[in-house]
């Protein structure tokens, strides 16, 4: 039990004359080397030992700044595990047999000891201190056996560089009592190489004490070669400078909490049909393509949104059974088809989503959409009968600076309709212009849609001059919509989409609500002969619903104006697009005394035979013809209108005029009515009003 190394001895003594003599009688004594250091005052005692290395106190039990017990337990709080040597005079003996009771190794009388008893008790207090930390870890150590019968412990020497390994230890790796030795490698070496570095951190972590527990989860490599999960946990022992000497613990198989979580894991991530990604997954992945280009650390790459045709068809005709297993055979084939690197997700239904790595273009990701195609186009077998199976296919490329996982999936989510709509079985590529346009024309159609129901729209009339006297004979009812921010916006922003979306239908009703009435008033104001007439715009769409003619007339009623005093402009275009219905009703109107009139006449289709096919009350020449008079071809267009009209019976109005001398040469060929800025500009009410009432004429 010799101590052979050299051992650091800290007095804790006031008194010079009782530290020398201890010094010197420990420096004589032969059974221990030891380096002494002095200190006179408990909190320089304390100071030293928070530097750490010392292995034993010497401690007087009176000093200038602390007495008798208080001065013991203020370094054991500190350094619980560093043995104390209480120095007493005879007078205070008492109170260190008290220290002693406390936990301090032993106490000397001053001045009756010597060399050799010093250095006895010295080396007994740290062999007595030692004990004491090995019986506490062995201790720990069974109430870790307690803990659970089913955990491996481990007890690591690091100063011996041994380590025991108990058999249920053993026995979770598959391996009998005498088959693993006592070497710390016999556990790391059958760690798992990928966890390898981190269980040495976590161990390093607590042994340095930034950690005040080893806990951790890691992977162990079974005897049979499958990996196992294990919890090992500990606590590391000390030695007087507070140096690790050993660490013990237990270790748990987890595996079959670890195969749950993951379970879990998997199912929340996958679809429990194909087993394929589920939408959350096949995001989470583009969001991490989408981050790894944005770093330029990744190429290109697509996104390839598949919807089935007529799915539903399968599912009805051959049952849902088969349904499934199609579903599950399509997947394969994807899977198959796409490199391993790339995700295959199943959305939902009967989409799925692809996404593609390495696919530097639209090109690019569209031969991968012909080879998807081209696989899906041969038969699968499902229960011995033959289905078949084709995709619509939209195609998103990663272009947009900014795009989200999400907005990117709907970028091909919005391909893919289009391709539906294109023809079962295609494909299209998502592009930035379609995107954009989708973007502001889906939020023009909301605008609108508000504007129609709220009816922010303002009217504005143009008048309509007899070229005969120069005077109004009419007006065009030209609408514009009130907008919030935008102001008045001319009807060469909205009306396309109020076509499209059908907005126009609700609109045209409110347009000739309003123009009907504003007419009727203005003759009851300013009588003419004939009364002045109003032309409105109207939609072929208004007409292509039955009822529309009841729903004319019950306006001029409500307006108290005679039929003859509206006039409907409708494009050719009009004519042609929309069928019998239109037709039929809008010469049912003209029946009743409604007048029709063809508008931008001259710009469509073959409109001359169209004159003939069917009865209109006037033309409007339109502005193009205007503009150019002075072109010798368009004068020659406008005078073959006029001659025909007149043949006809019907009337014209000459659309544009903006110069005196447009109007001049209109007026020589005989054109009987006109319209354009040389008059006027469309006007609010308030200005037609005052045209009217000052008798302007031109
Ligand atoms: P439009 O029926 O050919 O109406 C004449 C357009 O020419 C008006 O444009 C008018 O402001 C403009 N204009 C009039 N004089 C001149 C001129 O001297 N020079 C030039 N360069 N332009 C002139 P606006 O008001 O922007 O209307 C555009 C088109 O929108 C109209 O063409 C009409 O087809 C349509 N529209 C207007 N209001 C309605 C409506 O309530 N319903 C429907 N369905 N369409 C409407
Ligand atoms: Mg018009
Ligand atoms: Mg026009």
């Amino acid at each position: 039990m010799a101590e052979t190394r050299v051992l650091t001895v800290l007095i804790v003594e006031d008194d010079p004359a009782d530290a020398l003599l201890i010094r010197r009688q420990l420096e004589r004594a032969r059974e221990l080397t030891c380096r002494i250091e002095v200190r006179d005052r408990i909190a320089a005692g304390l100071a030293r030992l928070d530097e750490g290395g010392v292995d034993v106190v010497l401690l007087d039990f009176s000093l200038p700044d602390s007495l008798g017990l208080d001065s013991y337990r203020r370094l054991r709080d500190r350094h619980p595990e560093l043995p104390i040597l209480i120095l007493t005079s005879l007078d205070d003996d008492a109170l260190a047999v008290s220290a002693v009771a406390e936990g301090a190794q032993d106490y000397l009388v001053k001045r009756q000891v010597d060399g050799r008893l010093l250095a006895r008790a010295i080396r007994y207090a740290i062999e007595r201190q030692r004990i004491e930390s090995a019986l506490r870890v062995s201790e720990e150590r069974y109430a870790l056996a307690v803990r659970g019968a089913n955990d491996g412990l481990w007890d690591w020497d690091r100063a011996a560089g041994t380590i025991y390994l108990s058999p249920r230890w053993k026995a979770m790796l598959g391996y009998a009592e005498d088959e693993i030795g006592d070497r710390p490698d016999e556990w790391f070496s059958r760690v798992v190489e990928h966890d390898r570095a981190t269980l040495r951190s976590a161990l390093e972590a607590h042994a340095g004490s930034s950690e005040p527990h080893f806990e951790l989860e890691h992977r162990m490599r079974h005897r049979d070669g499958r990996e196992l999960w294990v919890l090992s946990r500990g606590v590391a022992v000390r030695d007087a400078s507070g140096a690790v000497t050993r660490m013990a613990g237990s270790t748990t198989d987890i595996s079959a909490r670890k195969q749950a979580e993951q379970q879990l894991l998997h199912d929340a991530f996958h679809d429990g049909l194909t087993g394929l990604a589920n939408r959350s997954l096949f995001l989470d992945r583009l969001s991490v393509a989408l981050a790894g280009r944005r770093r330029g650390r990744q190429g290109g790459f697509a996104v390839l949104f598949l919807d089935l045709d007529r799915f539903k068809n399968v599912n009805d005709s051959l049952g849902h059974g088969v349904g499934d297993r199609l579903l599950v055979e399509i997947g394969r084939r994807l899977v198959q088809l796409m490199r391993p690197s790339d995700t295959v997700a199943r959305l939902g239904g009967d989409e799925f989503a692809v996404l593609a790595g390495g696919v530097r273009d639209g090109a690019a990701a569209a031969h991968i959409a012909e080879r998807i195609r081209e696989r899906l186009s041969q038969p699968f077998s499902i229960e011995d009968q033959e289905v078949f199976a084709s995709a619509s296919i939209g195609i998103a490329l990663p272009s947009r600076e900014g795009a989200s996982a999400e907005g990117l999936l709907r970028d091909a989510d919005l391909a893919m309709y289009r391709a539906k709509a294109a023809g079962r079985g295609c494909y299209e590529v998502f592009d930035l212009e379609l995107h954009t346009a989708a973007v502001q024309l889906l939020k023009l159609e909301t605008e609108l849609r508000r504007a129609v129901a709220a009816g922010d729209f303002v009217m504005h009339y143009q008048p309509i001059v007899s070229l005969g006297d120069g005077r109004i004979v009419g007006f065009e009812a030209l609408t514009r919509w009130k907008h919030p921010e935008r102001g008045l916006v001319a009807p060469a922003h909205f009306i396309a989409l109020a076509e499209e979306t059908g907005l126009v239908v609700p609109l045209g009703w409110f347009v000739l609500e309003r123009a009907c009435r504003q007419v009727r008033e203005w003759q009851d104001r300013f009588p003419a002969d004939p009364p002045i007439f109003m032309c409105v715009n109207v939609s072929g769409k208004l007409f292509a619903q039955e009822g529309a003619v009841e729903q004319v007339l019950r306006v001029l009623e409500r307006a108290r104006l005679a039929p003859e005093s509206l006039r409907l402009e409708v494009t050719e275009s009009v004519v042609l697009d929309h069928g019998e219905t239109v037709m039929r009703q809008l010469r049912m109107l003209r029946g009743l005394g409604v007048q029709l009139s063809i508008d931008d006449f001259g710009t469509g289709y073959s409109s001359l035979s169209y004159l003939q096919r069917f009865r209109y009350d006037s033309l409007k020449i339109d502005r193009s013809f205007v503009r150019d008079i002075e072109i010798n071809d368009s004068r020659v267009i406008i005078e073959t209108i006029l001659s025909l009209a007149s043949h006809l019976g019907i009337g014209v109005v000459a659309e544009g005029v903006e110069t005196e001398e447009q109007l001049r040469k209109l007026r020589t060929l005989g054109c009987p009515l006109a319209q354009g800025f040389w008059f006027a500009h469309p006007l609010d009410v308030g200005a037609a009003e005052n045209l009217l009432a000052s008798g302007e004429h031109w």
